[in-house]
């Protein structure tokens, strides 16, 4: 079979990669200890001989059943993938930024108002005013303080999460002036025209006002997840997650199956050594729907040997 993996992610690895990927995993079999990004890098190289098409920084949006029972699905970036089954592996939904909650923001996202950073030579020159207390935030901070006009660093307490190291550094920047530290303050507003911001409002615990001129916010409140169209489905759901049929892995459509964290039955556990024997369930069961006229002849990898 072949195989395309869509993650809203711009890597693989799921929780593992953007929720822990420096904190060591202790039951993951003959690993006795393993970081999380190294198992996701174990995990990709084992994948690699079947060459699977990765489609990242995308949500999949839509799927679509045809009269011949094949499904098409539709992503965030307009590709459409035609496939004869679908494996849901989607954890707790999507993950996307914590956006803040400020009127009108989403008229400049994407434009001056960013929750990541592609392209640093973007800021060159540009007064930027970054929002968040914790490694993201501080990093960038001291990152941009190379090139920005001006950086300010907006936080609601003058304590930040983040390496003591990192801390340090954005210290000894405010204090020679190439970081103006604006705490303990939050983002209350922000004004300007077409997608380009002028002026940021801050407002502090007594409810004072400040303005800052700026051109761009970026803002790091980390990650959250949500379901998003997986609700609309039709699927059966219950509390958000997939009912599945724990021998085969099949949802209550043919042809979609639900692994891992979304799925659930009667005493699953959320782990990822349970996901990994449910992916092979899926996997198994599948193989009819996609090659009906084919008998599937089980065998051992040491037998077969990859690809
Ligand atoms: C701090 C922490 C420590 C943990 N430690 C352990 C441990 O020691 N051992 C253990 O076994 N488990 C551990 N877990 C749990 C483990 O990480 C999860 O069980 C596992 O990640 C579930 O994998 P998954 O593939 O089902 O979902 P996830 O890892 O959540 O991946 C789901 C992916 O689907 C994507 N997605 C969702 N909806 C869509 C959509 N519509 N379109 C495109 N992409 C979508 C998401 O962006 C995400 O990347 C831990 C979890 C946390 C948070």
């Amino acid at each position: 079979m072949k195989s395309c993996v869509i993650d809203t992610l711009e890597v693989i690895g799921g929780q593992c990669n953007a929720l822990y990927p420096e904190k060591p995993i202790y039951d993951i079999p003959a690993h006795p200890k393993i970081l999380a990004s190294e198992l996701i890098e174990m995990l990709e190289a084992q994948a690699s001989p079947f060459a699977p098409n990765y489609q990242l920084n995308q949500r999949v949006e839509k799927i679509v059943k045809n009269s011949d029972d094949s499904f098409v699905v539709s992503t965030s970036k307009g590709i459409n993938i035609e496939c004869k089954a679908i494996i849901i592996a989607a954890g707790c939904g999507a993950f996307g930024p914590n956006r803040p909650p400020l009127a009108g923001i989403q008229e400049f996202e994407g434009k001056s108002v960013f929750y990541a950073v592609k392209s640093k030579a973007e800021f060159a020159g540009k007064k930027v005013a970054i929002a968040g207390g914790g490694d993201s935030a501080v990093d960038w901070a001291i990152s941009l303080a190379e090139i920005a006009a001006k950086v300010f660093v907006i936080h609601r307490r003058d304590k930040f999460r983040c390496a003591p190291d990192s801390a340090d550094k954005l210290k000894q920047l405010a204090a020679e002036g190439k970081i103006e530290m604006v705490v303990p303050f939050q983002l209350s507003g922000l004004s300007g025209n077409s997608g380009k911001i002028e002026k940021i409002e801050v407002v502090n615990l007594d409810g004072a006002k400040q303005e800052l001129e700026c051109d761009y916010l970026l803002a790091f409140f980390g990650l959250a997840m949500e379901l998003g169209p997986i609700a609309n489905w039709g699927l059966n759901l219950n509390k958000n997650h997939i009912e599945v049929d724990s021998t085969t892995m099949r949802s209550s459509e043919s042809g979609i199956y639900a692994i891992g964290d979304i799925a659930t039955y009667s005493n699953k556990l959320k782990l990822i050594l349970t996901g990994f024997a449910e992916a092979a369930a899926a996997c198994h069961d599948a193989y009819k729907i996609v090659f009906p006229d084919q008998v599937f002849h089980f065998e051992y990898s040491t037998s077969k040997g990859v690809a």
